[in-house]
């Protein structure tokens, strides 16, 4: 992810360059741990951002000043399964600002590198559980003597690394692709009414170009919300590009359903009333039933 990038409600991978210096089940103090060391670009200090609207629920008071982060909301897995997601960041030089309770918007820098405690070189140790924070030392100590975090899962299985810069080839991550909400049936136009709209190549992805102005292009569907906006997924010179949606730049125009005719035929019944009575005629009086 990059700073102040939101996907609300969608795991994000919290660095905007990842690098892996030390990968799960590592020999040197991984044994049995899920964790990856961090590096970012490597070299200096970069910093880490909230994966998810998150807060902090445990820091460290030992050397090591870790924290423990745990998600707001359940949130959108990159395995596809929402739930919530706790994870905790070691290694940063000085914690002395943080407080439990803390509470970080998705984007907002939570943490970065350091060295503190047992470390060889800037790095964050990213240690990541499904669930909530169930209360008291968030580690546990696992059958290789290593602290890890109680019900560790992978970081790809949670983290997706849209915008993330990948700089060390390690494990297999996944990119979110927002759901285009609407049929593709190709009949829906969108009308353009401003004069500066940026279309893009992917929803909140880099500026691409301008579109015109008073024209009416194809309209495919919209994403969910990505960075503040909805995205119109369109048609321009024969490639699907995407622009945000908003009122005062571009209206959507959806086909209207041509409705069915129904003819009602008028049906008269005749209604035969029974009758009982007695009429006269040329002086005789003749009772006349009809049921
Ligand atoms: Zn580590």
């Amino acid at each position: 992810m990059k700073r102040g990038q939101v996907i609300k409600d969608v795991a994000l991978f919290p660095m905007e360059v990842l690098a892996i210096s030390q990968g799960m089940y590592g020999n040197f103090s991984h044994k049995g741990s899920m964790a990856i060391d961090i590096i970012g670009s490597g070299g200096g200090i970069e910093d880490a951002y909230a994966p998810f609207d998150c807060t902090l629920v445990w820091r460290d008071s030992l050397s090591g000043n870790g924290l423990c982060f745990q998600s707001d909301r359940a949130v959108l897995w990159a395995n596809g399964t929402t739930d919530f997601v706790t994870f905790v960041m070691w290694h940063m030089n000085n914690i002395s600002a943080y407080r439990v309770g803390q509470k970080f918007k998705q984007g907002e820098k939570i943490y970065e590198e350091g060295m503190a405690g047992r470390a060889t070189g800037n790095h964050i140790h990213f240690n990541v559980a499904k669930g909530k924070y169930g209360g008291g030392y968030p580690l546990v100590r696992n059958s290789s003597n290593v602290w890890v975090i109680k019900n560790q899962v992978e970081p790809m299985s949670v983290f997706f690394v849209n915008d993330t810069v990948l700089r060390t080839p390690m494990y297999q991550w996944e990119i979110y692709v927002p759901k285009v909400e609407f049929n593709r049936d190709g009949t829906a136009k969108i009308k353009i009414k401003a004069n500066v709209l940026n279309y893009r190549k992917t929803p909140n992805g880099e500026r691409v170009g301008l579109l015109p102005s008073n024209v009416e292009l194809s309209y495919l569907g919209k994403t969910n919300e990505i960075g503040g906006y909805e995205w119109a997924e369109i048609v321009y010179e024969n490639e699907i590009v995407y622009c945000a949606l908003n009122q005062e730049w571009n209206e959507v125009v959806l086909p209207v359903k041509e409705v069915e005719k129904i003819v009602i035929k008028e049906v008269v019944k005749e209604v035969v009333k029974p009758l009982d009575e007695t009429i006269e005629k040329n002086g005789m009086k003749v009772r006349v039933v009809i049921t």
